[in-house]
């Protein structure tokens, strides 16, 4: 097959790993920068040009979208797709998981245990607001947050207030959320493939910080999940429609709830902490499913 890893990184440890599986198990492989790549959209003839170049059809895709480049990115995804590559993560999926709020709706919708949520535009309702959230101490989320930045912990309703006014002044959209105090500073993080969850870490904060998953750090152990837990990441990844994915929850003391569902979870750390060849698990399950999607192409055509 030939296989493309749209990815900002050469060097980044899980985009070397995907590469070095896949060749090794005989697909040709190529890492593309998707940043510069460009687009020449005409009817019937859609072109992604590269280095000056046009770029061949792939058999599949693999997109590692920061999330900084979400919306370019994402476009340059959709191209690829209309182009009949198959995609470990569409341009809707990634785009969905990026938006906190739209996100928890779809995991809602389809009956996914998630934190109390609620969104809103002003503080004129505040007290409901936060009486909805389930009252202070509550989170208070940007709704385009990502590793823990514009995650507070607002103590009392007057800390609230103020941080809601200023996001609100500031025209950014956020979320109030209880907060899970009894596993603050720890979360899981559940990678799935397909309908599977191929490993779980525990990560935990290095300091008192509530949030496990900043740069500051966090650590991450090896865990067992219960069979509950594993059937809500698996949930939460088709309800997101991305089969290959990591699954942020939180163990409350009604359950275990989704934070987050990752459309690029990183490898390192899960393959690090336990032992186990996530890539080649990634590679098989794009085996399986592209040469599926390419049948089906042809059925279609
Ligand atoms: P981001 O996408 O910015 O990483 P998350 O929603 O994943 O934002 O939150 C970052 C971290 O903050 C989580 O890993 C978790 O440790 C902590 N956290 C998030 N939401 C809650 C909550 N409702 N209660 C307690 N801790 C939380």
């Amino acid at each position: 097959m030939k296989i493309a890893i749209l990815s900002k990184g050469s060097a980044n440890y899980t985009t070397r790993r995907l590469k070095e599986v896949a060749k090794a198990r005989g697909h040709e492989v190529k890492i593309i920068n998707y940043a510069k790549c460009y687009v020449a959209i005409e009817k019937d003839k859609p072109v992604i040009r590269y280095k000056g170049g046009s770029l061949d059809h792939f058999d599949a895709i693999i997109p590692r979208i920061a999330q900084s480049y979400t919306k370019y990115g994402t476009a340059i995804v959709r191209q690829f797709e209309s182009q009949g590559s198959y995609t470990t993560a569409t341009s809707l999926a990634i785009n969905r998981s990026r938006d906190k709020l739209r996100a928890y709706q779809v995991l809602a919708k389809a009956g996914v245990a998630i934190p109390k949520t609620v969104f809103a535009r002003e503080t004129a309702n505040f007290e409901d607001v936060v009486s909805l959230a389930g009252g202070t101490p509550l989170i208070i989320k940007v709704a385009r947050g990502t590793h823990g930045n514009g995650v507070v912990l607002a103590e009392t309703p007057k800390a609230a207030k103020a941080v809601m006014q200023a996001f609100y002044v500031e025209g950014v959209n956020f979320l109030v959320q209880e907060f899970i105090k009894e596993s603050a500073g720890e979360d899981i993080r559940a990678l799935v493939v397909g309908s599977r969850v191929v490993a779980s870490i525990k990560r935990q904060s290095l300091d008192d910080d509530f949030r496990s998953n900043t740069h500051q750090g966090g650590v991450g152990t090896a865990i067992k999940l219960t069979d509950e837990e594993t059937k809500t990441a698996v949930k939460a990844a088709k309800a997101m429609g991305l089969p290959i994915c990591g699954v942020d929850m939180m163990r409350s003391n009604r359950g275990v709830l989704v934070l987050e569902v990752n459309s690029s979870a990183s490898l390192k750390t899960p393959e690090q902490i336990t032992k186990r060849d996530l890539a080649t698990k990634t590679i098989e399950y794009i085996e399986i499913n592209a040469k599926r999607n390419n049948k089906k192409d042809k059925i279609g055509a």
